[in-house]
């Protein structure tokens, strides 16, 4: 299986460099981004709303070039801790998405590029890629209701958080 870092290399090759002045990350460190959400400065990375690097992985033709450009529109600065809130929102959505891909999977080749049985339609890939900009941008309003913790989760919530980031930094979102 490629890594995050193969498929942009990948993508970058096939698609093109972006200016460095939009995807480099040493930019950050000029001006330090603050998260979208509630303003810290903490390990903030651009969250690409409709997870479209997943949907490039899917459908490289439609998505790959548009998810290494990381527009305006698609993105939101978001720190580490609202940045997994955030994809644990759109675990509905994308275990409804991820059946969809599996009923139209048949195999990977030999370069680790999916064969399809049949080929994700993107208007339907869009109806998901909408659906998840939607739900980001109810959350990022405060339309979202946050769930109830109790006192003991509160307590254990930093060394969640932290484990949990050790997992998510494996990949750029
Ligand atoms: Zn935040
Ligand atoms: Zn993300």
């Amino acid at each position: 299986m490629r890594s995050w870092k193969d498929y942009v290399i990948r993508w970058r090759k096939l698609y093109g460099q972006p200016s460095p002045k939009v995807y480099n990350p040493c930019g950050v460190k000029v001006s330090p981004l603050r998260c979208g959400k509630c303003s810290s400065t903490w390990k903030v990375t651009r969250h690409h709303k409709g997870h479209e690097f997943y949907l490039a992985v899917v459908d490289e033709a439609t998505y790959a070039a548009r998810y290494i450009q990381f527009r305006p529109e698609d993105i939101v600065p978001l720190c580490g801790r609202c940045h997994d809130k955030v994809h644990r929102l759109y675990m509905p959505i994308m275990s409804e998405l991820r059946m969809y891909i599996e009923a139209c999977f048949k195999c990977l080749d030999a370069d680790d590029n999916p064969v399809w049985e049949y080929k994700p339609s993107v208007a339907v890939l869009e109806s998901y890629r909408k659906r998840m900009i939607s739900k980001c941008d109810r959350w990022l309003k405060g339309k979202i209701k946050k769930p109830t913790h109790s006192r003991k989760k509160k307590l254990s919530r930093k060394r969640k958080v932290q484990n949990e980031n050790t997992k998510f930094n494996r990949f750029s979102h």
